[in-house]
Protein backbone atom coordinates (compact mmCIF):
# COMPACT_ATOMS: atom_id res chain seq x y z
CA UNK A 1 0.00 0.00 0.00
CA UNK A 2 1.45 3.04 -1.04
CA UNK A 3 1.87 6.40 1.62
CA UNK A 4 -0.78 7.81 3.61
CA UNK A 5 -1.54 11.68 2.90
CA UNK A 6 -4.01 13.55 4.89
CA UNK A 7 -5.13 16.83 3.39
CA UNK A 8 -6.80 19.59 5.89
CA UNK A 9 -9.80 21.37 4.26
CA UNK A 10 -12.42 24.23 5.46
CA UNK A 11 -15.72 23.99 4.96
CA UNK A 12 -17.64 26.86 2.72
CA UNK A 13 -15.74 28.29 0.04
CA UNK A 14 -12.19 26.77 0.05
CA UNK A 15 -13.79 23.29 0.51
CA UNK A 16 -15.90 23.41 -2.93
CA UNK A 17 -13.43 25.57 -4.73
CA UNK A 18 -10.65 22.76 -4.01
CA UNK A 19 -13.17 19.47 -4.99
CA UNK A 20 -12.31 20.19 -9.13
CA UNK A 21 -8.87 20.93 -8.34
CA UNK A 22 -8.74 17.32 -6.35
CA UNK A 23 -10.87 15.48 -8.49
CA UNK A 24 -8.30 16.27 -11.23
CA UNK A 25 -5.80 14.48 -9.12
CA UNK A 26 -8.38 11.49 -9.01
CA UNK A 27 -9.46 12.03 -5.68
CA UNK A 28 -13.34 12.44 -4.75
CA UNK A 29 -14.33 12.70 -1.12
CA UNK A 30 -16.79 9.76 -0.07
CA UNK A 31 -18.54 12.46 2.16
CA UNK A 32 -20.32 15.79 1.83
CA UNK A 33 -18.77 17.77 5.51
CA UNK A 34 -21.74 20.09 4.33
CA UNK A 35 -23.79 16.95 5.09
CA UNK A 36 -22.01 14.57 7.41
CA UNK A 37 -20.74 15.25 10.77
CA UNK A 38 -17.44 13.92 9.89
CA UNK A 39 -14.95 15.39 10.57
CA UNK A 40 -12.65 13.01 8.78
CA UNK A 41 -13.48 12.14 5.71
CA UNK A 42 -12.71 9.11 3.41
CA UNK A 43 -12.01 9.85 -0.35
CA UNK A 44 -12.04 7.23 -3.33
CA UNK A 45 -7.96 6.95 -3.05
CA UNK A 46 -7.56 4.48 0.55
CA UNK A 47 -4.16 6.55 0.73
CA UNK A 48 -5.79 10.04 0.99
CA UNK A 49 -8.42 11.00 3.93
CA UNK A 50 -9.17 14.62 4.23
CA UNK A 51 -9.66 16.89 7.57
CA UNK A 52 -12.30 19.61 7.76
CA UNK A 53 -11.48 22.48 10.49
CA UNK A 54 -11.92 25.67 10.75
CA UNK A 55 -10.08 27.72 8.26
CA UNK A 56 -7.45 29.57 10.85
CA UNK A 57 -6.83 26.12 11.90
CA UNK A 58 -5.51 24.93 8.84
CA UNK A 59 -1.60 26.06 9.78
CA UNK A 60 -1.30 24.80 12.82
CA UNK A 61 -2.53 21.39 11.84
CA UNK A 62 0.12 21.17 8.92
CA UNK A 63 2.81 22.96 11.19
CA UNK A 64 2.65 19.91 13.50
CA UNK A 65 2.01 17.21 10.77
CA UNK A 66 -1.47 16.79 11.92
CA UNK A 67 -1.95 16.95 8.26
CA UNK A 68 0.45 16.06 5.62
CA UNK A 69 -0.51 19.00 3.22
CA UNK A 70 -3.56 21.88 3.63
CA UNK A 71 -5.40 24.55 1.69
CA UNK A 72 -5.35 28.32 3.80
CA UNK A 73 -6.05 31.48 2.35
CA UNK A 74 -2.65 33.85 2.49
CA UNK A 75 -4.66 35.91 5.10
CA UNK A 76 -4.99 33.20 7.72
CA UNK A 77 -1.34 32.50 6.20
CA UNK A 78 -0.26 35.81 7.17
CA UNK A 79 -1.52 35.63 10.67
CA UNK A 80 -0.02 32.48 11.07
CA UNK A 81 3.34 33.50 9.77
CA UNK A 82 4.03 29.85 7.96
CA UNK A 83 6.26 28.33 10.58
CA UNK A 84 7.09 25.08 9.80
CA UNK A 85 5.65 24.72 6.41
CA UNK A 86 6.20 25.23 2.76
CA UNK A 87 3.90 27.14 0.49
CA UNK A 88 4.49 25.96 -3.13
CA UNK A 89 1.54 26.99 -4.63
CA UNK A 90 -1.13 29.54 -5.30
CA UNK A 91 -4.79 27.60 -6.13
CA UNK A 92 -5.75 31.04 -7.62
CA UNK A 93 -9.07 30.39 -5.79
CA UNK A 94 -11.65 32.42 -3.28
CA UNK A 95 -9.53 35.13 -4.41
CA UNK A 96 -9.86 38.66 -2.71
CA UNK A 97 -8.31 41.82 -0.71
CA UNK A 98 -7.08 41.97 2.40
CA UNK A 99 -8.12 45.61 3.31
CA UNK A 100 -8.41 48.89 4.79
CA UNK A 101 -11.70 50.01 5.11
CA UNK A 102 -13.61 52.96 7.47
CA UNK A 103 -15.65 55.93 6.53
CA UNK A 104 -13.26 58.26 6.60
CA UNK A 105 -9.85 58.17 4.78
CA UNK A 106 -7.92 57.49 7.45
CA UNK A 107 -4.18 59.54 6.52
CA UNK A 108 -5.99 63.00 7.25
CA UNK A 109 -6.45 61.99 10.89
CA UNK A 110 -3.86 63.20 13.21
CA UNK A 111 -5.08 61.29 16.49
CA UNK A 112 -3.72 57.22 17.52
CA UNK A 113 -6.27 55.52 15.40
CA UNK A 114 -8.47 52.55 16.88
CA UNK A 115 -8.69 49.44 14.32
CA UNK A 116 -10.87 46.32 15.04
CA UNK A 117 -9.89 43.29 12.93
CA UNK A 118 -9.02 39.52 13.41
CA UNK A 119 -5.97 40.02 11.45
CA UNK A 120 -3.85 41.32 14.26
CA UNK A 121 -0.69 40.42 12.97
CA UNK A 122 -0.96 41.51 9.58
CA UNK A 123 -2.59 44.96 10.49
CA UNK A 124 0.13 45.61 13.03
CA UNK A 125 3.05 44.70 10.43
CA UNK A 126 0.87 47.14 7.89
CA UNK A 127 0.74 49.90 9.99
CA UNK A 128 3.99 49.73 11.61
CA UNK A 129 5.74 50.05 7.89
CA UNK A 130 3.50 52.99 7.26
CA UNK A 131 5.17 54.45 10.37
CA UNK A 132 1.47 54.72 11.57
CA UNK A 133 0.87 54.04 15.52
CA UNK A 134 -2.44 52.70 16.07
CA UNK A 135 -4.08 50.75 18.57
CA UNK A 136 -5.30 47.20 17.32
CA UNK A 137 -8.81 45.60 18.92
CA UNK A 138 -9.02 41.94 17.99
CA UNK A 139 -12.76 40.90 17.04
CA UNK A 140 -13.56 37.29 15.83
CA UNK A 141 -16.52 38.36 12.97
CA UNK A 142 -18.40 41.40 11.81
CA UNK A 143 -15.28 43.80 11.91
CA UNK A 144 -17.83 46.23 10.06
CA UNK A 145 -20.05 46.83 13.24
CA UNK A 146 -17.02 48.63 15.04
CA UNK A 147 -17.15 51.74 13.00
CA UNK A 148 -20.73 52.22 13.54
CA UNK A 149 -21.03 51.76 16.85
CA UNK A 150 -17.71 53.82 17.69
CA UNK A 151 -16.11 51.01 18.84
CA UNK A 152 -12.96 51.77 16.18
CA UNK A 153 -12.36 54.10 13.70
CA UNK A 154 -11.62 51.78 11.17
CA UNK A 155 -11.33 48.11 10.28
CA UNK A 156 -8.77 45.12 8.73
CA UNK A 157 -10.93 42.33 6.59
CA UNK A 158 -11.04 40.33 3.67
CA UNK A 159 -13.12 42.08 0.89
CA UNK A 160 -14.40 40.53 -2.16
CA UNK A 161 -17.40 42.28 -3.71
CA UNK A 162 -17.01 45.16 -0.97
CA UNK A 163 -21.03 44.50 -0.64
CA UNK A 164 -20.88 44.22 2.94
CA UNK A 165 -18.97 47.35 3.66
CA UNK A 166 -20.88 49.28 1.37
CA UNK A 167 -23.99 47.90 3.31
CA UNK A 168 -22.81 49.12 6.27
CA UNK A 169 -21.53 52.31 5.03
CA UNK A 170 -18.06 51.75 4.86
CA UNK A 171 -16.46 51.46 1.66
CA UNK A 172 -12.04 50.42 1.20
CA UNK A 173 -9.30 52.62 1.32
CA UNK A 174 -6.34 50.64 1.19
CA UNK A 175 -5.24 47.02 -0.28
CA UNK A 176 -2.81 45.50 1.99
CA UNK A 177 -2.82 42.37 0.58
CA UNK A 178 -4.58 40.26 -2.26
CA UNK A 179 -5.59 37.03 -1.15
CA UNK A 180 -6.06 33.59 -2.87
CA UNK A 181 -5.79 30.20 -1.44
CA UNK A 182 -2.24 28.38 -0.97
CA UNK A 183 -1.35 24.74 -1.10
CA UNK A 184 1.13 24.72 2.18
CA UNK A 185 3.09 20.95 2.75
CA UNK A 186 4.31 19.79 6.25
CA UNK A 187 8.53 20.56 6.00
CA UNK A 188 8.91 16.82 7.75
CA UNK A 189 6.28 15.55 5.06
CA UNK A 190 8.02 16.91 2.25
CA UNK A 191 10.82 15.21 2.91
CA UNK A 192 9.71 11.69 4.56
CA UNK A 193 7.06 11.69 2.18
CA UNK A 194 8.70 13.57 -0.72
CA UNK A 195 7.66 11.37 -3.99
CA UNK A 196 3.99 10.98 -3.13
CA UNK A 197 3.58 15.09 -1.89
CA UNK A 198 5.71 16.05 -5.04
CA UNK A 199 2.95 13.89 -7.08
CA UNK A 200 0.47 15.44 -5.78
CA UNK A 201 1.52 18.92 -5.94
CA UNK A 202 2.20 18.71 -9.94
CA UNK A 203 -1.37 17.10 -10.28
CA UNK A 204 -2.52 19.89 -8.66
CA UNK A 205 -0.33 22.81 -10.32
CA UNK A 206 -1.56 21.36 -14.04
CA UNK A 207 -5.27 21.27 -12.36
CA UNK A 208 -4.74 25.03 -11.90
CA UNK A 209 -2.87 25.99 -14.74
CA UNK A 210 -5.91 23.84 -16.91
CA UNK A 211 -8.37 26.37 -14.60
CA UNK A 212 -6.77 29.28 -15.49
CA UNK A 213 -6.67 28.53 -19.07
CA UNK A 214 -10.22 28.47 -19.00
CA UNK A 215 -11.01 31.85 -17.47
CA UNK A 216 -8.49 33.42 -19.41
P1 LIG B 1 -17.99 40.94 0.09
O1 LIG B 1 -18.16 40.20 -1.22
O2 LIG B 1 -16.88 41.98 -0.01
O3 LIG B 1 -19.28 41.56 0.55
O4 LIG B 1 -17.52 39.85 1.14
C1 LIG B 1 -18.31 39.60 2.26
C2 LIG B 1 -17.60 38.89 3.39
O5 LIG B 1 -17.26 37.60 2.97
C3 LIG B 1 -16.32 39.57 3.87
O6 LIG B 1 -16.56 40.38 4.98
C4 LIG B 1 -15.46 38.41 4.27
O7 LIG B 1 -15.58 38.15 5.65
C5 LIG B 1 -16.02 37.25 3.48
N1 LIG B 1 -15.16 36.84 2.35
C6 LIG B 1 -15.27 37.22 1.07
N2 LIG B 1 -14.35 36.62 0.31
C7 LIG B 1 -13.63 35.83 1.11
C8 LIG B 1 -12.52 34.94 0.93
N3 LIG B 1 -11.99 34.73 -0.27
N4 LIG B 1 -12.03 34.31 2.00
C9 LIG B 1 -12.57 34.50 3.21
N5 LIG B 1 -13.62 35.32 3.47
C10 LIG B 1 -14.14 35.97 2.43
Amino acid sequence: MSEQLTLALSKGRIFTETLPLLAHAGIEPLDDPDSSRKLILDTNNADVKLVIIRASDVPTYVQYGAADLGVAGKDVLMEHGGEGLYEPLDLCIARCRLMVAGREPWSEQAQRLRIATKYVNSTRRYFAEQGQQVEIIKLYGSMELAPLVGLADLIVDVVDTGNTLKANGLRPLEKIADISSRLVVNKASMKRKHARVQRFIDQLAEAVRQQQEQVA
